[in-house]
């Protein structure tokens, strides 16, 4: 089912504009809403998942019109927030019971088979007597995502599931998103340009509010190919040198020197070597786009 936002806008009471004017539309499979820190990535996700209102602009899911009819959405919709609150002292097993039958799975049985279903996809089986609360991090939010699969969403939307997790536990939270994402529309956000390349089939790169870029990790590293580049450069020179090009990032080596990685479509001079695009890439010029464009505003 197709997500359609049009022209979507919100500011809060304190004057901030968190979502600006947005369009976007997300059909099924993982959709990966990547932007810095407060570029607005939450204030969508609480949007679609009607837990607010926009001030203006529409949002439908299938034929559901999310802003007037959000009780055909909150059916369909599984939502993680970014933080999932206090646990009780309970098994994940019990406490899954329990949400199933507030969801109004009234035989035994069943919700025994789906407890184990969700458990067996968020690979959570084996310590499913365990405490919740006694879980780690990445344990959290995979019982998340069991809590959350209970009535087989087709929208699901999680909020920063990664942030705080240790690689292990990223690697196996991203799995088992990976699974569930074949079949509904899964909305993913994060700060972590890593976790939309390993996962998503679409993106967009959210700043400002705006969406800057919808695209695919595959065709938006296709398109800056040739673009790319590198050089050695003394550590003194680098305000210089960011004066003259566009540079993406940098690091210091061992010694005096730093590499530094430059946009461009030409080579930009002696000794820059030319380099395969990332993401990354793709992530910072779009970012650096931006603001240049809002300098420029200010400006004139
Ligand atoms: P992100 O999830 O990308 O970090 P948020 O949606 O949390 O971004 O925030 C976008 C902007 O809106 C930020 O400037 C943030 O400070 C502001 N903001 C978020 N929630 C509220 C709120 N409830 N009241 C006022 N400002 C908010």
């Amino acid at each position: 089912m197709q997500l359609i936002l049009k022209n979507v806008s919100k500011t809060y009471a304190n004057g901030v504009k968190a979502i600006d004017n947005l369009s976007l539309e997300i059909g099924t499979g993982m959709f990966g809403l990547l932007g810095p820190n407060g570029a607005g990535k939450s204030s969508l996700m609480r949007t679609i998942a009607t837990l607010q209102s926009p001030d203006s602009g529409s949002i439908s899911f299938g034929d559901i019109n999310v802003l007037k009819d959000q009780m055909s959405l909150r059916k369909l919709l599984g939502y993680l927030p970014q933080s999932f609150g206090v646990y009780p002292k309970m098994s994940a097993e019990k406490l899954l019971d329990y949400f199933a039958l507030l969801k109004g799975v009234s035989s035994k049985s069943d919700r025994s088979k789906l407890v184990s279903e969700v458990l067996e996809i968020t690979n959570l089986s084996e310590v499913r007597k365990k405490h919740v609360a006694s879980y780690s991090g990445g344990m959290k939010q995979r019982f998340g995502i069991a809590q959350l699969l209970l009535n087989n969403p087709k929208l699901i939307i999680v909020d920063e599931p990664t942030a705080g997790l240790d690689p292990a536990e990223r690697h196996r939270f991203l799995n088992v998103l990976r699974e569930i994402g074949t079949n509904s529309t899964v909305i993913f956000s994060t700060h972590i340009v890593e976790d939309v390349k390993e996962l998503c089939n679409e993106m967009a790169i959210l700043n400002g509010g705006r969406i800057l870029e919808h695209t695919t990790p595959e065709k938006a590293t296709a398109a800056i190919k040739g673009q790319l580049w590198t050089k050695v450069i003394q550590r003194g020179t680098l305000e210089q040198m960011a004066s003259q090009y566009t540079i993406l990032s940098s690091n210091y080596n061992r010694d005096n020197t730093m590499n530094i990685r430059v946009h461009s479509a030409q080579k930009p001079g002696e000794d820059f070597l030319q380099s395969t695009p990332e993401l990354d890439d793709v992530y910072f010029i779009a970012l650096q786009k931006d603001e240049n464009k809002l300098a420029a505003t200010l400006v004139s």
